[in-house]
């Protein structure tokens, strides 16, 4: 992912896992892993701001 103001591929900053469907037996169980993203670039006013989330499907 990349930050829409200065364009700089961000890192992840921090990921956790998310369950979804679990509540009930009839919607299927998906576990996924959510990264959250941050502009590294200095230069940029969203430094060390969470720019956006990705949900990677793992099971
Ligand atoms: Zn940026």
């Amino acid at each position: 992912m990349k930050c829409e103001l200065c364009g700089v591929d961000a890192f992840i900053s921090k990921s956790e896992m998310v369950v979804e469907g679990d509540e009930s037996p009839d919607t299927q169980t998906k576990i996924f892993q959510r990264l959250h993203f941050q502009c590294r670039n200095k230069e940029c006013t969203n430094f060390e701001k969470e720019i956006g989330t990705k949900d990677i499907q793992v099971y």
